[in-house]
């Protein structure tokens, strides 16, 4: 099951206790979809694709209105791989009844998002659940809400804001696109929302791809080192061996000659290991030294022959 879905299946189960929280979760699905008041007012349509959240709109309204008669209707796409269901609340009076409530919400002073905390967060799960996905962290960490209304784009957008949480809005053939990129910020509305399962899974993911990420580049700096030190000490061995050619390493004094000869045999051995090598032994420093006496002997060399 893709990601998204396990996320939205988690979350259509979190019933929040409080009622100020039920009524602002219901709101989000209110909101997003513009509201749909039947022909002549005569009743209550909360539309939404997927089955399980149909089932939570439902439990949320009963919950509320425990007189309430309500009924799902299924509607299939013709290829059949789509469906619709539909929340529908028959009695003209309870659909009014609703529609107020809904209407009547109790927004901050700007009117853009509800005062309290623990409604906020059902307001922003009632919003992904209602037009919200998440791709899958393997890919990319990405986590988005549209809605075609810009007032309910407001305010989902200001209610994800006011927990500090880096979002962006966007537009996408004609839809308000609200998105979360970064994957600190997308676990902590995953925690806010309370699709802990969901939390745990991307987390995973993210320490794996961390940890990938770091042991590349271990790797590619240890390359980049090993490789250094082999061209260095490539580039060693040629002026020796221009200094062998022209002038024989028996004319060079006692010290230079041991590092000299000692490079030659040992094309890849550290400058430690050639001053360890050396009889008395010589310090790294003494055989940099030496190294660098060697280069420009050399440089002098190719100058006279070129
Ligand atoms: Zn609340």
């Amino acid at each position: 099951m893709a990601f998204s879905d396990e996320t939205r299946n988690e979350l259509a189960r979190v019933i929040p206790s409080a009622r100020c929280c039920r009524l602002a979760e219901l709101s989000a699905f209110y909101d997003l979809d513009g509201m749909l008041m039947g022909t002549a007012n005569q009743y209550l349509d909360f539309t939404t694709s997927a089955p399980v959240v149909a089932r939570k709109v439902l439990t949320l309204l009963r919950s509320l209105y425990p007189e309430i008669s309500a009924q799902v209707l299924v509607r299939r796409s013709r290829s059949r791989r789509t469906q619709n269901c539909t929340v529908r609340i028959l009695d003209t009076q309870e659909a009014l009844a609703v529609y107020e409530e809904m209407r009547s919400q109790n927004y901050a002073a700007k009117g853009r998002y509800l005062r309290k905390k623990c409604c906020r967060r059902a307001y922003i799960r009632g919003a992904f659940l209602s037009h919200g996905s998440i791709t899958n962290p393997e890919r990319t960490y990405h986590l988005e809400i549209s809605t075609d209304h810009s007032q309910a784009a407001e305010r989902v957008l200001a209610s994800i804001k006011s927990f500090h949480i880096n979002a962006g809005v966007t537009q996408r053939k004609g839809s308000l696109v609200i998105y979360v990129k970064d994957g600190e910020d997308i676990v902590t509305l995953l925690n806010l929302m309370g699709a802990h399962q969901a939390l745990l899974q991307f987390e995973n993911v993210r320490v794996l791809k961390e940890m990938r990420n770091q042991v590349n580049r271990l790797v590619n700096c240890e390359t980049a080192n090993v490789d250094k030190t082999i061209k260095a000490a490539m580039s060693q061995v040629e002026d020796i061996r221009l200094i062998e050619e022209h002038m024989g390493l028996d004319e060079l004094p006692a010290k230079l000659r041991q590092v000299a000869k000692l490079r030659l045999e040992n094309p890849y051995a550290s400058l430690k290991e050639l001053g360890d090598m050396c009889v008395p032994p010589m310090s790294k420093s003494g055989v940099n030294y030496r190294i660098r006496q060697l280069r420009e002997k050399a440089a002098e060399i190719a100058r006279l022959y070129k």
